[in-house]
């Protein structure tokens, strides 16, 4: 028997289509270590005594009221999770900080509202800030004093965000940048100080730049609060700019490298989202199960029921399998880090570097995760009948606050055709090498087929044949479907969100595979 140590994984990004991985490589939730169980339980208290008695103010945005639950969990460090020790932060490993998020993505309307401080608002400063613009916010965005935004979309320009129209010019003395534009859908904008605002400099496509704007700027407003489906207690508005004079020093990142900035927070953003819905989701799971418990119907608990059972067993099966992926994943990204810190590569380097490797596994587990959630939410809800459908029982609001998810951080279409793109990109550039995996299987074809069953000394012989016939018939037909249509595929979308549904399968089975082995080799 072996003990749950370091992971010495070598998998790059998208590999898992064309390379098989040891139980060994792959990084599993029960790797928790006691001071990462502390911090999650700190945050499980914290939503339990500060949130949950008041999950109805928060939905009804009481005036401060999660200004002031925002400033609560700054008190705790949870603002400052990912920040450096520098910069007032708590400097938090990749794996830290996934335990901790899976518990805020239980938080409702909450949940939304510090991921966007935490995340979108201020990773941009963070990864791209010059050392002055990190010293001048990131304290301050830690400790809660300014409270983040990040604004990328607008009315014209939702999926197609380089469509934006938002303009920047330079002022005659050369000081300033002169903002004029309109931003929607803007998360925390009710309440935020700092707002990352992505503009095209000139009005040029090939100058797209991002710049920190503070509210207190002139000429900056915002529209009213947006009457949403759900997260009812997130603030939503759109945010004006009429003429917005900003200085030159908040320019963010490099002119024209705009696009680099939103697409990185993207990606951390699109696995961020999984973890954090994993949260949503047992939760939600396990008050159908206490529900099922206690409520009688014929006499009998409604849990002895088979249709029941079948509902709550599919919910927990789809949940491990998503959390199998989802921190197989962080600990990919988390390794990935470390070796870039250790190597001595740049701040920004060794933040982004991890997350864009895996873009695919990203773009991948945002689909997944939100799709788990809505599926969970849903099949809860039934097994609370008529309840599940009053607001006096939590699954009203969960099915409500779940839907979001498939929407933003880019909607699930768009994540499907990106995985697909990125791994014909990664294909393009010599990254991966999809094409002699892709002729061996042709060859393999005109061979006899290989009847047995694997090593029968395997315990999971069936599943990992299953498995590497999966890899193979992915890798067949999307080869075929790239021989035959060409340049043609990127526009055959039916195509390409099959394809990406192959992938996610394929990835979310290795990934429980792998840490069924895990749990299996080291506790028997
Ligand atoms: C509650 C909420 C909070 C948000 N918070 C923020 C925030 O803080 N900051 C921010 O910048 N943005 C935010 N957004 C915006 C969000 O990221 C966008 O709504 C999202 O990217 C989709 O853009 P859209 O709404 O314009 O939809 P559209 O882009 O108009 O898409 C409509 C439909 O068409 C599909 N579609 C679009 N293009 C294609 C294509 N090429 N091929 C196939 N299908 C396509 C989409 O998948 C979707 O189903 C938020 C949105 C909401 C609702």
């Amino acid at each position: 028997m072996s003990t749950l140590t370091d992971n010495k994984q070598s998998l790059k990004g998208g590999e898992f289509i064309i390379k098989d991985t040891t139980w060994q490589e792959a990084y599993i939730p029960e790797e928790i270590t006691d001071e990462q169980r502390a911090m999650r339980d700190s945050a499980k208290d914290f939503i339990r005594t500060e949130i949950d008695p008041i999950l109805d103010r928060i939905d009804a945005q009481e005036e401060g009221l999660v200004v002031s639950l925002l400033d609560k969990a700054a008190e705790l460090g949870f603002l400052g999770l990912s920040i450096p020790e520098e910069y007032g932060g708590f400097g938090a490993d990749f794996n830290t900080i996934s335990y901790v998020f899976e518990v805020f993505g239980g938080a409702h309307a909450y949940s939304v509202a510090q991921g966007a401080h935490t995340g979108i608002g201020t990773m941009p400063i963070l990864y791209y800030g010059t050392d002055e613009q990190r010293a001048k916010y990131l304290p301050k965005l830690a400790s809660g004093e300014l409270k983040a935004a990040y604004c990328l979309t607008e009315p014209w320009s939702g999926s197609d965000a380089l469509g934006a129209r938002t303009k920047a010019v330079l002022n005659e003395e050369g000081t300033h940048y002169i903002i004029n534009g309109q931003k929607m859908w803007i998360t925390n904008a009710g309440f935020a100080d700092t707002f990352v605002v992505f503009t095209k400099i000139d009005g040029d496509d090939k100058k797209f730049t991002a710049f920190i704007l503070e509210k207190t700027m002139e000429g900056f407003s915002l529209g009213a609060e947006e009457k949403k489906m759900g997260i009812k207690g997130s603030s939503t508005r759109q945010v004006f700019m009429s003429n917005v004079k900003v200085p030159k020093e908040n320019l963010l990142g490099e002119i024209g490298k705009g696009h680099k900035i939103a697409f990185q927070i993207l990606n951390v953003g699109r696995f961020k989202l999984c973890n954090g819905v994993l949260g949503g989701a047992k939760r939600a799971l396990d008050q159908a199960v206490k529900y099922a418990n206690e409520r009688q119907q014929f006499k009998t608990p409604i849990s002895s029921f088979g249709a029941i059972k079948h509902k709550i067993a599919e919910m927990a099966i789809r949940l491990w399998t998503a959390e199998s992926a989802s921190y197989r994943t962080s600990g990919l990204i988390h390794d990935y880090e470390q070796a870039l810190h250790h190597s001595g590569a740049g701040l920004t380097e060794a933040l982004t570097g991890g997350a864009e490797e895996y873009q695919i596994e990203c773009a991948l587990l945002k689909v997944l995760g939100s799709e788990v959630l809505d599926f969970v939410v849903d099949e809860s809800l039934q097994v609370y009948g008529g309840m599940g459908f009053s607001e006096e029982a939590p699954m009203a609001r969960a099915y409500r606050d779940s839907r979001i998810n498939r929407i933003f951080e880019g909607t699930n279409e768009i994540n499907r055709m990106l995985s697909i793109d990125a791994l014909l990109k990664f294909a393009m550039k010599g990254k991966i090498d999809l094409l002699s995996p892709g002729m061996a299987i042709q060859k393999e074809l005109m061979s006899v087929p290989d009847f047995g069953a694997g090593d029968e000394n395997d315990f999971f012989a069936a599943e990992r044949k299953a498995l590497k016939n999966a890899k193979k018939a992915f890798l067949l037909v999307a080869g075929g479907a790239v021989q035959k249509l060409m340049q043609k595929l990127s526009s055959e979308q039916e195509i390409l969100m099959h394809a990406a549904d192959v992938l996610i399968d394929i990835y979310t089975m290795e990934s429980a595979l792998l840490r069924a082995e895990k749990l299996r080799n080291t506790y028997g």
